[in-house]
């Protein structure tokens, strides 16, 4: 067995895990409506984030992974470059796993370094260039945005489970296409929480949307149902519901997604037109393969990477890319309303090593 293969023999993590404790998170912290949105008070930086381009944006987003692959692999290197053996390859895995980007492109990109370089000094730089050009042939897809409806309203589902980012996305993409001009109605569905109703309804103040609410505790389809012929009757471009946080295994809420979903499509039978499924980057692969089963189930049509400034983990887009058949549309970068970049691969490995100043080969 090679020194890569025992490597790839060892059991990836058990799926579940981080699921269950993003089902849970320790502490949802209820958000007072005057602290609810993170932009009042910092027009100033609001200001200036939203001339900044896409591709500085997603560096900020991006630092605490960018750090990882270019800090972190420039310090496995000696001054003038570092033999390939096992010692540096090993610690080069150990590297990238760190990413959360999983051992199989982890082994691919340090088998290419093997079959290349072995036995021989190489620069920081050769390894970079490695390393880019395997991130971009694994995460190759074109830019996803979001399929809107060719007349009438888009209607755009969330889901995911607690705390995953779901109602802060639901803001960003508001203000998103409030930006292109549409008109844009937001359905507070998350009836299970009133804290979740409250926050959605700061931020749609803030953003300058509608905003159709229920009861607490009340029924989310008769919510969406109530959004969407809003939508209808007042020639809304745009309308995306809110759903409360939900486990695959709790088959009362899925079939309340299902209820949802049915409830949408008797008033626009082509609705709902996405079903956005939002993942927590800090929760990593374990958080993934399960959501995984979710997607299927809820019928999701594309992902929002949300939190992927938080983290360091910011590989788990590749395993991501690899293991769902839905695209990577958007993804989360920070906690303000502007902080949401469509996802593009190119991009983002760019983003990942402008600070190293190589370009891809
Ligand atoms: P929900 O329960 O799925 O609706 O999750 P929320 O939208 O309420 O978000 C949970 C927490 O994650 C909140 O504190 C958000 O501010 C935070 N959050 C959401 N998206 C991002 C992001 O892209 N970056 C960061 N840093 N925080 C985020
Ligand atoms: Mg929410």
């Amino acid at each position: 067995m090679g020194f890569f293969d025992r490597f790839k023999s060892k059991p990836e993590p058990a799926a579940g895990e981080c699921m269950a404790a993003q089902a849970e998170p320790a502490e949802r912290r209820e958000i007072p409506a005057a602290e609810a949105d993170p932009t009042s008070g910092e027009d100033a930086a609001a200001a200036s984030a939203a001339s900044e381009g896409l591709l500085a944006r997603f560096k900020r987003g991006l630092q605490r992974t960018s750090q990882l692959l270019n800090t972190d692999i420039r310090d496995l290197f000696k001054q003038e470059g570092r033999l390939v053996d096992d010692d540096f390859l090993r610690d080069l895995f150990a590297l990238l796993i760190r990413t959360d980007m999983g051992t199989n492109p982890a082994n691919s990109i340090c088998e290419q370094v093997q079959t290349e370089h072995r036995a021989r000094v190489v620069r920081m730089e050769d390894i970079l260039q490695i390393i880019q050009a395997k991130l971009l042939e694994l995460l190759a897809q074109p830019e996803q945005p979001i399929a809107f409806a060719e007349s009438g309203p888009t209607v755009i589902m969330v889901v995911g489970v607690n705390g995953s980012g779901k109602t802060t996305s639901i803001a960003k993409l508001a203000r998103l296409f409030r930006d292109q001009g549409k008109r844009v109605i937001l359905g507070a569905g998350d009836t299970f929480r009133a804290a979740a109703v409250e926050q959605l309804t700061v931020w749609a103040d803030r953003v300058g949307v509608e905003l159709v609410k229920g009861e607490a505790g009340g029924d989310p389809a008769s919510v969406a149902h109530r959004t969407v012929a809003l939508a209808l009757d007042s020639g809304a471009e745009v309308c995306i519901v809110d759903t409360a946080g939900r486990l695959q295994t709790q088959a009362n809420l899925m079939n309340q997604l299902s209820k949802i979903r049915r409830v949408i499509g008797k008033l626009i039978p082509a609705a709902p037109h996405e079903v956005l499924l939002v993942l927590d980057a800090t929760a990593g692969q374990n958080g993934i393969s399960q959501a995984k089963g979710f997607s299927d189930a809820a019928g999701c049509t594309g992902i929002v990477l949300a939190k992927l400034d938080g983290t360091a983990k910011g590989g788990v887009v590749i395993p991501i890319r690899q293991q769902f058949n839905i695209p990577v549309k958007y993804v989360g970068i920070g906690e303000k309303a502007e902080d949401l970049a469509l996802f593009n691969p190119g991009e983002f490995v760019r983003a990942l090593f402008a600070d190293a100043g190589i370009p891809p080969r």
